[in-house]
């Protein structure tokens, strides 16, 4: 449930509110933004008298939230939310792009491709030390090798880092090195994870399930904001269909269906998204046009010699294209008034 409160309410009158909450051992959040005051209320509404709430000084009315997800909802925090890592805010109207190799390779490669992001104007770099991989057979990633060679390229560049974290044991061990969590879709209902990032506290990128519907996806970061870490961004990366032409079906009708359900930013994974390089520029400007808050987007100093994904990996000059590109529209998106606001 949330509490509107009249646009004049005081912070004594929303003080209150909390109060009245909190005594009946209920969870208050306060939500200010520039035209509205909502105090969202988490726990069993039922130990709360919704008309003596009503009753208090400065309280418009209150709305009951639908949603098996709350904290995630618009419903309840109607107020988009950005996310800063470290001084990097995502959601904000400017595209952030997370870009790098799929998989930390060695500390040259990494090095490499981290000049190659940075020079694109790119804020994160993006990175597996831990690879879940379909096949055990194929490079499983240099592990803890791999996050202090991630480090190393944060020393040397300034980016932000964001790495996958894909078990519980390792998140305190990845916490120390990235500035971001990743979690892959594979681990996207992979609960005691969920709860172990969201209670490490990190900004978390939580990417959408091979499979997940929409509200599964959003109850997964529900699970996070739970444990108080309300960091969450969510990564459309292709869903599984019965289209065997590229890798996943890249579900970009999610951009617009979360905007309109979730307060939390999007971005969009052409790479995995599509598994064909040739694919990611159009479908990273398309991300862009339908309203998306950045973009994760592989890239390698020589996509045939890689590891893992090369298929879908571009090359540096293709990547700085490709960057480019998503400035300008997002530029012109904004020039013209035609940026999505209407959620
Ligand atoms: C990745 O981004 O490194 C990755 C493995 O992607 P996904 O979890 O979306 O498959
Ligand atoms: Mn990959």
């Amino acid at each position: 449930m949330i509490v509107i409160m009249n646009p004049d309410a005081t912070k004594r009158d929303i003080q209150e509110v909390v109060e009245a909450i909190e005594n009946v051992g209920l969870c208050a959040k306060i939500m200010e933004g520039s035209e509205q005051k909502i105090v969202g209320l988490i726990g069993d509404k039922r130990n709360i008298d919704t008309l003596s709430l009503e009753a208090l000084h400065g309280v418009d009315h209150t709305v009951a939230i639908s949603k098996s997800y709350k904290l995630a909802s618009r419903e309840f925090h109607p107020i988009s939310s950005v996310v800063d890592v470290d001084g990097i805010k995502i959601g904000d109207g400017n595209p952030v792009i997370m870009a790098g190799p799929c998989a930390v390779e060695s500390l040259n490669q990494l090095l490499e491709a981290a000049k190659i992001v940075k020079k694109g104007g790119a804020q994160f770099l993006r990175g597996g030390a831990y690879k879940p991989r379909t096949s055990p057979y194929s490079f499983q990633g240099l592990k803890d090798e791999g996050l202090k060679y991630l480090a190393e390229a944060r020393n040397q560049t300034g980016l932000k880092i964001v790495t996958e974290v894909t078990e519980v044991e390792a998140v305190e061990t990845v916490a120390k090195y990235a500035d971001m969590l990743q979690v892959g879709a594979r681990n996207m209902q992979n609960f005691r994870l969920l709860q172990e990032v969201g209670q490490s506290q990190k900004p978390v990128l939580l990417k959408r399930g091979l499979a997940a519907t929409l509200e599964e996806w959003l109850n997964a970061a529900e699970y996070i904001m739970k444990e108080g870490n309300n960091n969450v961004v969510l990564c459309e990366r292709g869903i599984r269909t019965y289209e065997t032409y590229t890798r996943n079906t890249l579900d970009m009708s999610a951009v617009a269906a979360v905007k309109h359900l979730s307060h939390l930013p999007i971005i969009v994974d052409p790479s995995h998204g599509t598994g064909k390089w040739r694919m990611v520029k159009p479908m990273a400007f398309a991300a862009i046009a339908a309203g998306a808050d950045g973009l994760m987007i592989e890239v390698h100093p020589n996509p045939a010699k890689a590891l893992s994904d090369g298929q879908q990996s571009l090359t540096p000059e293709n990547y700085l294209t490709v960057s480019c590109g998503v400035y300008k529209i997002s530029q012109f998106m904004h020039d013209t008034g035609l940026a999505i606001t209407d959620l």
